[in-house]
């Protein structure tokens, strides 16, 4: 584990100090260097080479970082984690059978404290894989306490209650009539949104097209600019979704969804959007929507590939989501990189979404889709003290292979080659096991890979004893 020390100053406030790390700062120029990440509060103070804490005063704690990458955390922009206690529950399934036969009555079968453990098993997973942001579509109940287990654990999240007021297969327990699902909507949103000191954010989100109501979707998409939320929905994610949007509008889900709804100009992130129609890449980017990327879930379920190089180059903002627990099994966003470059090499030939494009995805992407670019998603000074420390030698029972993370001199000196193969690493090679130290607002949320916010172990019980009911309840 890195070396830990307090630095004995005096005077005005101190701070934290990530000594001598390779720093992949994920700004405009994308620069690589070796050098110090300074963070005062819940803020980036100071980048560069030897800025280190006995300059400064107050008392610093210095975590040595040598050998160590230092990134921005992950950005996840679609997870659920009312789903963690699901995991294994539900495979080998289309999307609707996934949804009707395993999901929906699992669902059914949470109370809040179910659902607040699924919650802070999901949050456990994604600090320590180092995701520091998500956004989480929540089931129709119990969202409350998922809100609770975000503030609890320390993870910065955007979260909505799902929002159903219609659709075949939906158990009885699911179904809430419009008025209700905007009233808890509501609700929820005055007491949540911007919560934490504004780590904590509500996000509108219907659940998809055929879950909804005409009016429920226009009301929702209306409640989110009202509220300066996020809208959260999916889209497009399976050849059989596409048949039914065009059966029943004569178009694909995403243009029926800005013919029925239109987008929130607060921003709206679309889940999946794997089939685009004719002319709806068009439409994502004149409305200014962002397509979260979900490559693990769209295998398990079958759905297919997402053109994400024609979002690129549509200019259209594409992030990143483990999607929820069920269709994956993993919530991690190391994971998630690993496979958007694969399947994009495979979607559109070799070279087409290089290892720097994913990493982009997975922190500056994720964080233009939420529209919080200008507070995460880069290490610049006067940003959120959202931070990941990557140690290459964690995991292994002996020392990691030669070249094991690239020519990191050659990188931090400005070589543009060495400091793709440096992406490379950290797109292709590295797992949850190489995240060391996790930091959210400046707080140490994860140290040398454990939690730090609860204890882990309660966390597993509390699940274990949540699985078991919701299934009994579920009869699955
Ligand atoms: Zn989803």
């Amino acid at each position: 584990m890195t070396a830990e020390s307090e630095v004995p100053t005096h005077g005005v406030s101190g701070g934290l100090v990530l000594s001598n790390a390779t720093v992949v700062k994920m700004d405009a120029a994308r620069r690589v260097f070796r050098g110090d990440v300074v963070v005062r509060g819940d803020r980036v103070a100071q980048l560069g080479p030897g800025v280190t804490a006995p300059r400064a005063q107050g008392p610093w704690r210095l975590i040595d970082c040598t050998g160590r990458v230092v990134l921005p955390g992950f950005v996840q922009t679609h997870v659920h984690l009312t789903q963690t206690l699901f995991r294994h529950l539900a495979c080998d399934l289309d999307l609707l059978s996934w949804l009707r036969r395993r999901i929906w009555p699992l669902e059914a079968a949470h109370d809040e404290q179910t659902n607040r453990a699924a919650a802070r098993l999901g949050v456990a997973e994604l600090l320590t894989g180092g995701t520091t942001t998500i956004l989480s579509m929540e089931t129709v109940h119990h969202t409350e306490a998922t809100f609770e287990a975000a503030h609890e654990l320390g993870i910065r999240a955007h979260i909505g209650k799902a929002m159903m007021d219609q659709g075949e297969g939906v158990p009885a327990e699911l179904r809430e009539s419009t008025d209700e699902s905007l009233a808890e909507t509501r609700r929820l949103c005055s007491r949540w949104h911007g919560a934490a000191g504004g780590r904590l954010h509500y996000a509108v989100a219907p659940r998809f097209l055929f879950s909804c109501s005409e009016r429920l979707l226009r009301r929702a998409a209306r409640l989110a600019e009202e509220c300066g939320c996020l809208l959260h929905t999916h889209a497009s994610e399976s050849k059989d979704e596409v048949a039914l949007s065009l059966a029943a509008f004569g178009c694909g889900c995403i243009e029926a969804l800005n013919h029925v709804a239109g987008c929130a100009s607060t921003g709206t992130v679309l889940a999946h959007c794997v089939h685009p129609q004719a002319g709806e890449i068009a439409i994502l980017r004149e409305l200014d929507a962002a397509v979260a990327h979900c490559p693990s879930s769209n295998l398990k379920l079958a759905s297919g590939i997402a053109p994400v190089r024609a979002y690129l180059d549509a200019g259209i903002p594409v992030g990143l989501g483990a999607d929820g627990a069920p269709c994956n099994d993993r919530l991690d966003a190391l994971g998630e990189m690993r496979l958007a470059a694969l399947l994009g090499q495979l979607k559109s030939g070799a070279g087409s979404l290089t290892a720097r494009e994913v990493v982009e995805l997975a922190t500056v992407g994720g964080a233009r889709s939420l529209r919080a670019d200008h507070e995460i998603g880069s290490l610049e000074v006067g940003k959120k003290a959202d931070l990941v420390v990557l140690d290459p030698g964690r995991g292994y029972s002996s020392a990691p292979p030669p070249r094991f993370t690239g020519d990191t001199d050659a990188a931090e000196n400005g070589s543009s080659a060495a400091a793709e193969e440096l992406y490379a690493w950290i797109a292709f090679t590295c797992s949850p096991q190489q995240v060391e130290h996790v930091f959210v607002d400046g707080a140490h949320v994860v140290r040398g890979g454990d939690l730090m916010s609860a204890h882990t172990g309660g966390i597993r019980e509390e699940a274990a004893r949540a699985i078991a009911l919701c299934r009994r309840r579920a009869g699955i």
